[in-house]
């Protein structure tokens, strides 16, 4: 067993297969303020995991802000499923606001139809129904689609098109139409300058924000400060001790308008931490970062092989250099806020 404040190497399987990976994976190590998580997608390069490693940096060294709430309302999530395997999962989560994968490839307008209107039935009137299309629509299509899917009153659509001039455009077409469905941008929202682009082009009306690959509770907070648009924290598909970060930052933002993205953890087979992030009628408590322990015989299942383990050491003393030269080169304010 490693000491604490040694990089644990972690390899997770996946209840399903997401971004085409099936095991997630990443580093854990304990710092002054308590445990972080590095978790870097497999494809990112050096330079887009510094951020990530800022992030974590700041949560074993520095830990997170006040908490001004301690409780963080969260959607469910509803794969491109049945209507009626649909109804029974939102009924089962107990949250208040479910997100509805649509735009699934291989489906049709009837099946997002039909399936929105199963999860609008098991919500009721005062429930919440957002969509997430991760950027497989058109601009044409979208408003097509949107237009008919607001007919069960959607909260907003997240990412329905690919990139930020389509999210722009389509919300001028929306809004000419006189729709009024928000568009909320996530994958075009990946490294900490995507915020302020989709603010100035104004192609949303609510940002997803994710902590690691912003750089950091603080970082995000910032961002959330600066362009002027709700936001909504999401999750990179952590274990417990990334989910806290998240939390973290919901619970640190001034306002809160809409449920967090960060219910993820039972989309991992397991986690390391003792007492596994969960939410219960809809709603995850936000954990001290003392809270946060991990679990030994947990960690037995949950550590990865020593071949994947070398890997991540060598990834992680690369990019510790790329994320060292920025900070001796720029303006950086590593611990300074
Ligand atoms: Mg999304």
């Amino acid at each position: 067993m490693p000491a604490d404040d040694q990089p644990r190497v972690y390899a997770i399987a996946m209840r399903q297969r997401f971004r085409g990976i099936t095991e997630r994976q990443g580093v854990l190590w304990r710092g002054r303020a308590g445990w972080t998580e590095w978790s870097p997608f497999l494809d990112y390069d050096d330079a887009t995991a510094a951020a990530w490693l800022a992030a974590a940096d700041e949560a074993a060294e520095q830990g997170f802000p006040a908490p001004v709430r301690d409780r963080v309302p969260v959607n469910c999530t509803v794969p491109a499923v049945d209507p009626a395997t649909a109804h029974r999962l939102v009924a089962a989560s107990g949250c208040r606001t479910a997100k509805v994968k649509v735009a699934e490839p291989g489906q049709r307008l009837d099946d997002d139809r039909e399936r929105v209107a199963a999860v609008r039935d098991a919500l009721g009137a005062a429930g919440r129904v957002r969509v997430d299309a991760n950027g497989g629509w058109d601009v044409d299509t979208a408003v097509e689609a949107l237009t008919a899917l607001d007919r069960w009153d959607l909260e907003y659509a997240e990412q329905p098109c690919p990139r930020v001039e389509d999210l722009a455009a389509l919300r001028v077409r929306l809004a000419g139409k006189g729709r009024s469905v928000p568009v909320a941008a996530d994958e075009s929202i990946r490294r900490a300058a995507d915020p302020y682009r989709v603010a100035e082009l104004e192609a949303a009306d609510v940002a997803v924000l994710k902590v690691q690959p912003l750089g950091g509770v603080r970082a995000c907070l910032e961002i959330a400060e600066r362009i002027g648009l709700p936001v909504v924290v999401s999750s990179a598909l952590e274990t417990g001790v990334g989910l806290a970060a998240g939390l973290a930052l919901a619970a640190a933002l001034p306002e809160l308008p809409y449920a967090c993205g960060l219910n993820t953890g039972p989309l991992l087979t397991d986690d390391p931490v003792a007492a596994p992030l969960r939410a219960v009628d809809g709603v995850m408590p936000v954990p001290t970062q003392d809270a946060l322990v991990l679990d030994e015989a947990a960690w037995s299942r949950c550590a990865a092989g020593v071949r994947t383990a070398e890997g991540w050491a060598e990834r992680l003393a690369r990019v510790r250099g790329v994320l060292g030269a920025r900070d001796t080169e720029g303006p950086r304010d590593g611990g300074a806020r």
